[in-house]
């Protein structure tokens, strides 16, 4: 099995990346963002709960996040891997991620880490906003979800690190470009 972690601030391309991934490495994609938003579509009630915290910048708690995420896992015995898409985004998540991996005796393979300045992120969410009818694609709330991202999302990076995991992607330049590093990273995994 090969689990990836695609980690990074709103709007660093996680989930465009996530799609090059799946096509190249056929793995299964979990986007903590997509499920949630999906049922806040469909008026559920753990997508009404979300839709409070999400239409803020906040993030849902811990543990509706890790619930939600191990009952996919836990229903996907033929899976090749995974590639974990905004999650996990606190350190509490990222310790049921070790634990829930534990279980099938397998671990985070890699972690990968795209780096991109601020100004580009709002410049990139804002654009996004005009089209994704998103309702934390307004610059009040992209200023809040940077901030959670600071506080509450970026000591993993430190987690991982002292795993020997992480490796930091350059994450300006064409998709194409970006992918060409993430790819070079997960096959030095692979091979
Ligand atoms: P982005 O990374 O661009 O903010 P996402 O779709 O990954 O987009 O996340 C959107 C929102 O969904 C987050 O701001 C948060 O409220 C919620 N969310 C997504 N994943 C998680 C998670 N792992 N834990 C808590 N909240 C989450």
């Amino acid at each position: 099995m090969l689990n990836i972690v695609i980690f990074g601030a709103p709007g660093s391309g996680k989930g465009t990346q996530s799609e090059k991934l799946i096509e190249r490495y056929g793995l299964q994609h979990i986007s903590t963002g997509d499920l949630l938003r999906s049922e806040i579509k469909a008026n559920s009630e753990l997508g009404q709960l979300a839709d409070s915290y999400m239409s803020k910048g906040q993030l849902v708690p811990d543990k509706v996040v890790v619930d939600m995420l191990e009952a996919l896992v836990s229903k996907c015995n033929k899976c090749k891997g995974f590639i974990f898409d905004g999650f996990p985004r606190t350190i509490a998540q990222g310790e049921a991620l070790d634990a829930m991996l534990k279980k099938y005796t397998v671990k985070v393979d890699v972690v990968l880490s795209l780096k991109v300045p601020d100004e580009e992120l709002i410049t990139r969410l804002l654009k996004r906003g005009e089209v994704s009818g998103r309702s934390d694609d307004n610059r009040e709330t992209i200023v809040n979800r940077l901030q959670v991202y600071y506080d509450q999302t970026a000591p993993l990076k430190d987690y991982y690190s002292k795993q020997g995991n992480l490796v930091e992607i350059p994450g300006q330049g064409s998709i194409d470009e970006i992918f060409t590093h993430i790819a070079t990273a997960v096959d030095r995994i692979i091979n």
